[in-house]
């Protein structure tokens, strides 16, 4: 960089510096002292337009000036019944990679073990001689990418993406990573969370004449970012994350510079790690660190800003002078790997932990445990421990049903969970059953499970749950149904056992799970089993959120 530029960019570090005062706080791991400065300018350039040889990927190319543009439709849809196991549906799963040759590869393996996070789409901006091309497209990771089309993601940085979408033909538009050119050159994004006032923003921005290219809020960034006339990027980004509100843990890749962003409140995980030949590694859980030989070196902290370039090393920033972290909780409930430590916690260690505790506050004579797999696995080896009864194998889940595109007819619809979790007959016949599920959402799946169980001989069936009762909605990041669909919301628990025929029921209770986190407990974000949200949704609260529901007992 020439002393001019090194000064002018100096210079306006400085500027913004007495605007945001302690926003400016550099971590005391962090390498460099100095602040931020941007390389010389440099003009946009276009991505290359990469096409793809395989039937299923639908590639997208981003023009100069906007976001994605589809060059071709999607050919299917995931609208399948077989995703219908009433869960809550995590949105995405990013990764980002800074200072390898291989970072592209290293993209795609990461994103393999963040896949759980995001089933419907995926996608991969790798940066060299300062282009950023991309390739994204419908379907598992596996289904998008292939050694001939990794192979034309050249360059030693990446960022990549797994997304969970709602099916709909528009969906190939909503695939991450985003990419757009601005006049101080392109920049990519992979996001994961949901900005709770993004129908105001971009009404706003539509207002000032912006046209958007997909129905995803996280385009609001790539505009907040272009018409910010701040020239650095970093103070772009925090321009930007000053008209957010909600969730978003984000990397972007610019030509040169890659940046990790955590909001404040932390609601998303985000981690970083090294790999030994020093490259910088993002990823939304460690497990996509494990694979890729990433040491785990810390959390991206809640509204700490990373930034990642040649001539300073790692930086670090804060958007806010005092976080208060409101990480979502279901991390370790639901969504996360069991391998991961997420918020500092081993996710393995937590579900244990609730399965003892439920066997604590609610025993019950039985002769074996079993889980509904796989999340409810590693709880009911805690309840197992704890109550001293065997856990075996009493479900067995089917992990290929997903990938069918055959569309049943309504008639047969109820074959779905037979098809996914088959009973053991061995395991289950003249025995009082405790099966542990991570969560009920609606209840219907769990219906449909006490009858699978029933029918295959189990004298008793005692449901226990390692979360307490959803009674709202979530608006950072997860798709879970309106609040009236929510079975918790409308019934208590002896009505909900009622409606799904077992012989007892019992939910995690929310004083035992903050009593197990301790200090902790403040930071996390409950508002899905106490309807009080941390950061009012204002965009999209749904029509008649009344969250009257019983959290039982
Ligand atoms: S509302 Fe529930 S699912 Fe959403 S962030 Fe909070 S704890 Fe997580």
């Amino acid at each position: 960089m020439s002393a001019a530029a090194a000064a002018a960019g100096a210079t306006a570090a400085t500027t913004h510096q007495s605007h945001h005062d302690n926003h400016f706080r550099s971590f005391a791991e962090t390498p460099s002292q100095k602040y931020f400065s941007l390389a010389p300018k440099t003009l946009p350039k276009p991505y290359k337009h990469l096409f793809s040889n395989t039937r299923k990927i639908a590639v997208t190319a981003a023009s100069s000036k906007n976001p994605l543009k589809d060059v071709v439709s999607d050919d299917h849809s995931f609208a399948s019944y077989f995703d219908d196991d009433d869960k809550p549906r995590e949105e995405c799963g990013v990764v980002g990679i800074y200072g390898d040759p291989e970072a592209s590869r290293l993209c795609y393996l990461a994103l393999h073990s963040l896949q759980h996070r995001g089933q419907e789409g995926a996608g991969i901006v790798a940066v060299q001689d300062n282009v950023l091309q991309t390739i994204t497209g419908v379907g598992l990771v596996a289904d998008v990418f292939n050694e001939s089309n990794l192979s034309q993601l050249p360059g030693d940085m990446a960022i990549g993406h797994v997304r969970y979408s709602t099916a709909g033909s528009s969906m190939l538009n909503n695939v991450q990573p985003f990419v757009a050119s601005y006049k101080f050159g392109s920049v990519g994004v992979a996001h994961n969370g949901n900005f709770v006032n993004y129908l105001a923003l971009r009404a706003e921005l539509e207002e000032d004449g912006a046209i958007f290219k997909t129905s995803s809020d996280t385009e609001v960034v790539l505009h907040l970012i272009a018409r910010s006339k701040k020239k650095l990027f970093l103070l772009r980004i925090l321009e930007a994350c000053e008209k957010l509100q909600g969730a978003y843990s984000m990397v972007f890749s610019t030509q040169d510079k890659l940046v990790a962003v955590r909001d404040p409140y932390g609601f998303r995980p985000l981690v970083m790690g090294k790999r030994k030949n020093g490259a910088i590694v993002f990823a939304s859980e460690t497990c996509a660190l494990d694979l890729i030989e990433a040491k785990y070196e810390r959390e991206v902290l809640p509204g700490e800003i990373l930034v990642v370039d040649k001539d300073q090393g790692v930086q670090s920033f804060s958007l806010v002078p005092k976080p208060e972290p409101k990480s979502c909780i279901f991390e370790h409930i639901y969504f996360a790997q069991p391998n991961s430590v997420v918020f500092g916690r081993s996710v393995y260690e937590s579900r244990c932990a609730f399965g003892e505790i439920l066997a604590t506050v609610a025993p019950v004579d039985c002769d074996v445990v079993i889980a509904v797999p796989d999340s409810g696995v590693v709880s009911a080896l805690g309840y197992a421990k704890k109550a001293g009864v065997p856990f075996q194998q009493g479900l067995i889940r089917s992990h290929y049903v997903g990938r069918t595109f055959i569309e049943p007819s309504q008639k047969i619809r109820d074959f779905g969970v037979k098809l996914k979790l088959s009973p053991v007959r061995a395991v289950l016949e003249g025995k009082r059953v405790v099966v542990v599920d991570d969560s009920i959402v609606r209840g219907t799946t769990s219906s449909k499970i006490v009858r699978l169980l029933k029918e295959a001989g189990a004298k008793e069936v005692h449901m226990r749950i390692a979360s307490p009762p959803i009674i709202a909605s979530c608006y950072y990041g997860v798709d879970t149904p309106n609040s009236e669909e929510l079975i918790s919301n409308r019934m208590n628990v002896e009505e909900i056992r009622k409606f799904i025929g077992s012989d007892s029921l019992a939910f995690l209770p929310l004083d035992s799970l903050n009593k197990l986190l301790g200090s902790d407990s403040t930071k996390y974000c409950y508002a899905c089993f106490s309807g009080k949200y941390p950061v009012q949704p204002k965009d999209k609260v749904k029509k008649d959120d009344g969250l009257s529901g019983n959290m039982g007992t």
